[in-house]
């Protein structure tokens, strides 16, 4: 019994135990709470969860290592199913203009945004990219994070996208943290292919995804389906490529414009669609029947200065909602989850049991994940948080920092400070 790990005390003990599905309407609410609630570990699984009690009776012994969870909440660890972590450089100075009133669209449109980020990721080197990137993993992860989407995107030519995901690999092999790699060589037009977007789209068709595939790193592919970026025609195109490559699909849809993406996502049965700030009522009610998981962006609404997407009304519609931070140098700069959940709950009105849910086990269904993350089911790994707090409404009650105490990958500290 050397390798066994007893977590006791816990003032709630959020399990999200329940049917192994995404979780819809109502059930978002239900979080399967156990109160004075432990849960018992061996070799980096967990066993059992039940009351600190039952939990000692069954497992306590000589040799069983021990956490005191006392006046804290014990939950999964977040999962991260949007990201955009690995790239160079830093575009702090369009801040300023931002704050004067240009658009995203407008700084794009101007050679800055993602192609100022695409320069510097293009010439930074693989152990420099990987220092870059790996710092701000080390922060996610002491925000809570356990597992993470990281895309590619700031190559947009064949040797910096396979750079990409290989640096998203590594870094997934070398901390204490799962690591979901996506293909998203659609994520701009690349300067040397403007005025013939097409001609991209047939590299990334005929060229990037058959090396994608054989580097054997991505499981997604994700387009960014925009109007000035990928047609809706366009995107279904790279996508049905990319399925027949074995890539399982994701959409940034109808960020800016209703493009009909969140549609296609359903039409296409996509794993999530993304961001939906402008996706319509009729393509929410496609995506609940499809069971398309909406990846809600809420840190780039913010960021942008935009309204937020609709999650109440996609919530009531029946689509499983999942939170992420889109944490990328432009539109939404931040490794924090916890800040993502606060604005979810005073910005879209989500309740934080809700929020939990789709901060968890909603979010490890958008990167088909949920066997192994997102609840504290016996059986799946134990990754699992503390929170100095009564109840998961502290993430949104304590503005601005993170309530974020200790964090288990695998049964292990992964990261962690002592309270006061
Ligand atoms: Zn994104």
């Amino acid at each position: 019994m050397t390798d066994t790990l007893i977590v006791l005390n816990a003032t709630e003990l959020l399990t999200l135990k329940g049917p192994r599905m995404a979780r819809v309407r109502q059930e978002m609410s239900d979080l399967g709470i156990i109160l004075d609630g432990a849960l018992a570990v061996e070799g980096g699984v967990i066993t059992a969860v039940g009351t600190t009690e039952a939990i000692k009776r069954e497992f306590d012994a000589t040799g069983v290592d021990r956490v005191d969870a006392s006046r804290k909440v014990v939950m999964p660890g977040l999962v991260d199913p949007h990201t955009h972590l690995v790239f160079a450089g830093s575009r702090e100075f369009e801040i300023e203009m931002k704050v004067r009133g240009k658009t995203y669209m407008e700084i794009m449109q101007d050679g800055g945004g993602i192609h100022r980020t695409m320069r510097d990721t293009r010439a930074a080197s693989a152990a420099d990219l990987y220092a870059q990137s790996a710092k701000r993993l080390r922060s996610m992860i002491a925000h809570g994070t356990t597992t993470v989407e990281i895309k590619s995107g700031y190559g947009l030519d064949r040797t910096t996208e396979l750079r990409m995901l290989e640096v998203a690999r590594k870094l997934g092999g070398d901390l204490p943290v799962d690591v979901v790699p996506t293909f998203l060589g659609a994520h701009a037009v690349p300067e040397e292919f403007r005025g013939d977007p097409d001609g991209y789209v047939a590299l990334i068709v005929n060229e990037m995804i058959p090396a994608v595939r054989e580097q054997g790193i991505a499981r997604f592919c994700d387009v960014f389906c925009e109007q000035g970026v990928f047609s809706i025609a366009q995107t279904r195109r790279i996508l049905q490529a990319a399925r027949s490559a074995g890539l399982q699909l994701k959409l940034h849809a109808d960020e800016v414009h209703d493009l009909g993406g969140a549609g296609l996502a359903a039409e296409l049965k996509a794993v999530s669609a993304d961001h939906l700030l402008a996706a319509s009522d009729e393509n929410i009610a496609r995506m609940a029947q499809a069971g398309v998981v909406a990846s809600l962006l809420p840190a780039t609404a913010y960021s942008l200065r935009k309204p937020y997407a609709r999650a109440r009304r996609m919530i009531r519609g029946g689509v499983p909602v999942a939170l992420a931070s889109d944490c990328n140098p432009g539109s939404s700069y931040t490794e924090s989850m916890p800040f993502v959940f606060g604005l979810a709950v005073m910005q879209m009105d989500l309740s934080p049991l809700e929020a939990l849910t789709a901060v968890t086990l909603n979010a490890a269904y958008a990167l088909s994940m949920a066997e192994r993350v997102g609840s504290l089911d016996p059986g799946k790994q134990a990754d699992f948080l503390l929170l100095d707090g009564e109840s998961p409404a502290i993430l949104a009650y304590h503005a601005g920092v993170s309530p974020v105490t200790a964090v288990y990958k695998r049964g292990e500290l992964a990261a962690g400070r002592e309270d006061p």
